[in-house]
């Protein structure tokens, strides 16, 4: 066991100070990564407040990391110390079920997330990405594109492969018409997605300012959603619609932007239920899904895609003293667009 600086909460109403964590000693297929950049995720802030009613205290929230290798087990064949190296949402999970064997380790019963999860090596819970160091078994460690800027990249571990995976699964591609619901960390790249995979990208946003940027992220168009008569002009054209809002909204009023057979995926999750009404979805065959991470396997092709079309989030960097502040800016959709902490900053601490 060794101990790390790291930031942490005590409950849901205290902010996030520094602390002191252990990390397992490395056991022959484990990767310890020293933490370079981490994103801030809305899930962070869900967690940290426990808005969705199940988070265990303390917290160290964080699962959009990327580091550099310093040293591995040994029996890892796939890294060795100096490689860049990324971390997702999930740690571990038991790689025998069916869900594992189809890539789909975030729906195994056995998942391990990267903090919040009872953790079977130390007596504890799992502590994420706002910290000094992590150890992770190989197999949840994903490989960087050597182009891509790293505080850029390290909110493609979260914000990009729940973008990523609804978007390329519901086969977005050109001639198909796409809207984003929610301009912030997952919506700016679920707009840089849907550019790259060829479709007429409709942005949605509540916040005017975003307008230009949107476009220059790649939308073909932007509808300020408090504009009932923008709203209207779109009824019944979209193939597909990924809504990706941290808070209560109307969802019918985009569920009614659908075509014939058209999709509208979740992957926002906002703690309050969202009212569906049934006619927005009987009036045209419409459905609606949700859509959780993506697996281990396309999560890596995530990152190569990335890497091949020097794809990156667009970041604002933090030191992490400034974390807290920055939750509130989060709260305001005050970031363009997503935060990533400089963890140099806490080694000074
Ligand atoms: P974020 O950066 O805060 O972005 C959310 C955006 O939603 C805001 O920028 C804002 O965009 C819009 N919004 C906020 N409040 C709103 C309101 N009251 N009404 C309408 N729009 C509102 O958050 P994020 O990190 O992208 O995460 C978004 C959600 O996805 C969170 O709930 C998070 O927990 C969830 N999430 C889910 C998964 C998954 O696997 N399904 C993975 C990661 C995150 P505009 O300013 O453009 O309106
Ligand atoms: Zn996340």
């Amino acid at each position: 066991m060794h101990q790390l600086k790291a930031y942490s909460a005590a409950s849901e109403t205290a902010p996030l100070v520094r602390t002191t964590i252990a990390r397992r000693d490395l056991t022959a297929h484990d990767v310890q990564i020293e933490i370079l950049f981490c994103g801030i995720c809305h899930s962070d802030l869900h967690s940290v407040r426990n808005e969705w009613g199940a988070t265990v205290y303390p917290i160290v929230p964080g699962h959009e990391i990327v580091g550099r290798v310093t040293e591995v087990g040994a029996e890892v064949t796939k890294y060795k110390a100096g490689d860049l190296a990324a971390v997702g949402c999930m740690v571990d999970s038991d790689g025998t079920c069916a869900q594992c064997k189809a890539g789909f380790e975030q729906f195994c019963p056995n998942m391990v997330l990267t903090f919040g999860s009872s953790d079977q090596h130390l007596d504890g819970v799992t502590y994420g990405g706002y910290s000094e160091g992590i150890v992770v078994d190989e197999r949840f460690v994903l490989r960087v594109p050597a182009n891509l800027d790293l505080p850029g990249a390290a909110p493609l571990l979260c914000a990009g492969i729940t973008t990523f995976s609804p978007l390329r699964r519901s086969g977005v591609t050109k001639g198909k018409k796409v809207g984003v619901v929610g301009l912030g960390g997952l919506g700016h790249m679920g707009v840089k997605f849907a550019r790259a995979f060829g479709a007429h990208v409709v942005a949605f946003t509540t916040s005017p300012n975003k307008k230009e940027d949107a476009l220059r992220l790649g939308a073909d168009e932007v509808v300020i959603s408090r504009n009932a008569e923008e709203m209207q002009q779109h009824t019944g054209s979209f193939d597909f619609v990924l809504d990706t809002v941290s808070a209560d909204h109307d969802i019918n009023s985009y569920l009614n932007l659908l075509s014939v057979d058209g999709n509208l995926t979740l992957v926002g999750a906002p703690p309050k239920p969202l009212g569906v009404s049934a006619f927005s979805l009987i009036m045209g065959n419409r459905s609606l899904s949700g859509s959780s991470i993506g697996g281990i396997h396309e999560t890596q092709e995530m990152l190569d895609f990335c890497g091949e079309h020097n794809i990156t989030a667009d970041v604002e960097i933090i030191p992490i003293q400034k974390v807290n502040e920055a939750y509130e800016r989060l709260l305001r959709s005050d970031v363009k667009y997503r935060f990533s902490i400089d963890m140099a900053s806490l080694k000074s601490e």
